[in-house]
């Protein structure tokens, strides 16, 4: 059977989709509908504790102390290839598009990367400390920066899942990343309505509504000094997060390791905030940047966006892409407020 991945795109829509038959044989250890079932049914320890390196395939990136060997214990994170890859770096030569027709479709070039935030069993991202935590921002940006060199690829995707919910087939906390040779349609449709709107104004559409949000503050859920955390005005969940940085910056990779750590106890402090108004919720998280071969642009922002399975998407949503929630983020943001932890 061939299972070489494959992007093909939606002929109407343009949407790039995946076929990745691989996937289909990855262990699912999370299951069930409870949403914060974080652990359910998992082994102890798991592939991703510390001393089960083996389970893994050789790591591309860690962090580890001076002499301690590579797939050996002793390291802080660490990034593998993912055993079930949606995308695959030799899928063929060149990551060409193919338009047969108007049917396009492409080798699904790429890695599939998981990052394993810790060597210990947490599955809540909150109890990781602060200096894990920042890691986990700081190996984002150095990966996204090697991945870079390879110039098949026009984008990588940083997300997390937590919770089955959620999707996360493992319990132990742990990002993604994806490299593709396409931009993903969400990250392409905010480039072109962003870039639209500084062609109209002159300006930064996020910068734009950072000032705004400051200025009314019925969104407004946390701020550090470089960084604010808001609820969507539009939200697809209830509860739904953005986190952006204050000043204008195009690209994530640009994060200092001191912006790393302030954006990390800001994001514990809220997500700690929304354990507790939501009881545990399943959520995901996904960071929104500049495409790897796009400059700096004026017009694009990058953020941080987070996902509460508050709800399960359904008809409306599928069928139509209108979203229903039925918490106003006005109020969230208040119950949020109250419910932070001290800084
Ligand atoms: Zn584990
Ligand atoms: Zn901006």
């Amino acid at each position: 059977m061939n299972e070489t991945p494959e992007l093909r795109r939606d002929p109407i829509t343009g949407r790039w989709v995946l076929i990745a038959p691989a996937r289909a044989r990855r262990p699912i250890a999370l299951t069930g509908h409870v949403p914060h079932a974080r652990t359910n049914g998992e082994r102890f320890p798991c592939p991703f504790c510390a001393g089960q390196e083996a389970d893994t395939p050789n790591e591309v990136f860690a962090y580890r102390p001076p002499g301690s060997m590579p797939n050996g214990p002793g390291w802080t994170l660490r990034i593998v290839p993912n055993m079930y890859p949606a995308v695959h770096v030799e899928a063929a030569q060149p990551a060409a598009i193919v338009a047969e027709t108007f049917l396009e479709s492409a080798p699904a070039v790429g890695y599939a990367e998981v990052l394993i935030d810790c060597p210990q069993h947490i599955d809540n991202p909150t109890q990781l400390s602060d200096v894990q935590f920042r890691d986990v921002f700081r190996a984002y940006r150095e990966r996204m920066r090697a991945l870079a060199a390879d110039g098949r690829l026009a984008h990588v995707a940083v997300f997390k899942n937590v919770g089955a919910e959620a999707g996360a087939s493992l319990g132990h906390t742990h990002s993604q990343l994806i490299s593709t040779p396409i931009v993903p349609e969400l990250v392409q449709h905010e480039l072109t309505a962003a870039e639209g709107y500084h062609r109209r104004y002159g300006r930064c559409v996020y910068c734009d509504m950072i000032e705004r949000e400051l200025a009314d503050g019925a969104r407004l859920v946390a701020r550090s000094e470089h960084f604010i955390a808001v609820t969507a005005f539009a939200p697809r969940f209830a509860y739904e997060l953005w986190v952006l940085p204050v000043a204008h910056q195009a690209r994530y990779e640009a994060i200092s390791d001191e912006e790393a750590l302030e954006l990390a106890v800001l994001l514990k402090r809220v997500l700690g905030s929304l354990d507790q108004c939501q009881h545990l919720p399943a959520y995901n998280w996904f960071l929104h940047t500049t495409p790897l071969r796009a400059g700096e642009p004026r017009y694009y922002h990058w953020h941080l966006e987070i996902t509460p399975r508050t709800a399960r998407p359904a008809g409306f949503e599928w069928g139509f892409g209108c979203h229903i929630t039925t918490v106003a983020p006005e109020v969230a943001a208040e119950q949020l407020r109250a419910a932070l932890p001290p800084p």
